[in-house]
């Protein structure tokens, strides 16, 4: 006789995706836990006012929606712990999802970890999260109608979200540290062909400077060692994203930079286990996206538990 598993989903991860599949899971009935391993919430935690998601026309505080997330998930049953997941022993009927502390079992996993934006580094970039600084121009982009902002980052995401920004702001500076660009060419040309966009080439900012809120980047020219002091309203910072994925190194295929590679139905590699929102290859990574990965995860889910005769 197989053992019984603790829990009918285990979800790792109490972001967007993650929350949006308890609610969906408990409401199926189906015992859930969700472990996190900082605060409920995710990424919206650190999005001061969110005007992109369906439903708050006046727009919403990242913070105040998280607690909602969570509140509608709690309300329903789903449980949330607290710990970092080191590993995954889902090959069998019981998935172990296991933590630094505890070892957790169920019939289904929904891995909804998310992402880190990669950090500069740089004196000031934390200091000014939220207040200039930011990783997110759909989000953020709105705060700095007509100002002029500076943009790091040669590749996709840079450029991306660099041409939304020009629809909002004066001027975006692009400072990249190499003097070609990584970006796909149509990107580039768009670019290029953009008066609104200037570039400032083998050069990194090595500081953002303010008072309260950003007022200047410092730039290093690599090339000449200059250092220059250029006024800015805003760094967006665009130099990677990486998915956070070392508990599942080996065990779920990944792509190559690292994401969850799922079908449709939000399905990995392993059946049983399912991934959703921006750890999920291709991910827009946008808010609304990674609740409607949460509630497909769900329904996969549901179905894989009832529809499966190993696990009974
Ligand atoms: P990316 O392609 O890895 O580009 C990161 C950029 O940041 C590169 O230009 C890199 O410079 C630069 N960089 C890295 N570390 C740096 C540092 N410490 N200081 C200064 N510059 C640094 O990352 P991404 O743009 O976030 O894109 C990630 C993935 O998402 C890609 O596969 C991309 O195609 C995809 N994406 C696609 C779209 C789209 O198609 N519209 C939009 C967003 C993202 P170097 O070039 O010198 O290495």
């Amino acid at each position: 006789m197989t053992m019984q598993p603790e829990y009918d989903v285990v979800i790792i991860g109490a972001g967007a995706a993650g929350l949006a599949s308890a609610i969906y899971t408990t409401r199926a009935m189906l015992k859930t836990l969700v472990i996190e391993r900082q605060a409920a919430g995710g990424q919206i935690l650190y999005t001061g006012d969110i005007e992109n998601y369906p439903g708050f026309p006046n727009g919403i505080g990242g913070p105040e929606l998280a607690s909602h997330f969570e509140k509608q998930a709690t309300k329903f049953g789903a449980e949330i712990a607290y710990g970092t997941i080191v590993k995954l022993d889902v090959g069998g009927a019981v998935k172990r999802v296991i933590g630094e502390e505890k070892v957790y079992t169920a019939k289904a996993v929904i891995i909804a970890s998310g992402g880190e934006h990669n950090k500069l580094g740089v004196p000031g970039e934390e200091e000014y999260a939220g207040r200039g600084v930011s990783y997110c121009a759909t989000c953020d982009g709105n705060f700095f109608r007509n100002m002029d902002v500076t943009v790091v980052g040669g590749g996709d995401a840079a450029l991306d979200e660099g041409l939304y920004l020009t629809r909002l702001v004066k001027s975006v500076t692009l400072v990249h540290r190499r003097d070609e660009l990584r970006a796909s060419k149509i990107l580039q040309q768009r670019a290029f062909e953009n008066p609104k966009f200037t570039f400032v080439w083998n050069s990194v900012v090595e500081g953002i400077e303010g008072n309260g809120s950003v007022d200047k980047v410092r730039v290093r020219n690599l090339k000449t060692g200059e250092v220059a002091e250029r006024d800015t309203s805003g760094v967006f910072i665009y130099i990677g994203f990486h998915p956070i994925n070392d508990f599942m190194r080996g065990v779920i295929d990944l792509d190559p930079a690292g994401h969850a590679k799922v079908n449709l139905e939000m399905k990995t590699n392993v059946p049983g286990v399912f991934a959703a929102g921006d750890v999920r290859t291709f991910s827009e990574r946008q808010l609304g996206n990674a609740v409607g990965d949460g509630i497909a995860a769900a329904i996969s889910a549901y179905k894989y538990i009832t529809d499966s005769k190993d696990v009974h």
